[in-house]
């Protein structure tokens, strides 16, 4: 999961660092409820409001499933001999990938459900309208 939203200037995306920070309400006990952040491509410095913020997929599980294919591949030619467990191995990369993918789409949907103002993003639905 990474957390991300626009810049007020340009449009861009800006990364918002989402270490421990699995809700909004997470994200502003950290940065405070609207926080500063630079924009990388046109160096406008943004005021965030933390119900600004969305968590998007990221390239994770992509990862998960090349590194476990390839450490199951080596356990595998490995353990080629022990007969079973080389079965058990060739498991591994579609076991991992499946929980990683499970484990994110829950954090995703965590974080972008709970508001930490809802009252806050009710007067800006109605002014968007
Ligand atoms: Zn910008």
């Amino acid at each position: 999961m990474k957390l991300i939203t626009n810049c007020e200037r340009c449009h861009s995306e800006i990364k918002i660092p989402s270490f421990f920070n699995d809700t909004r309400i997470d994200l502003a006990k950290s940065k405070g409820e609207t926080f500063k952040k630079e924009c990388t491509k046109c160096a406008h410095i943004n005021n965030i409001h933390v119900d600004d913020v969305i968590a998007v997929k990221t390239n994770i599980i992509i990862i998960t499933a090349i590194s476990t294919s390839i450490l199951s591949i080596i356990l595998t030619i490995l353990l080629w001999d022990y007969g079973y467990i080389s079965l058990i191995t060739i498991s591994i990369p579609f076991t991992l990938t499946a929980s990683a993918k499970k484990y994110e789409k829950n954090k995703i949907l965590q974080f972008n459900m709970l508001f930490y103002n809802s009252r806050r993003n009710k007067t800006n639905k109605t002014l968007f309208k």
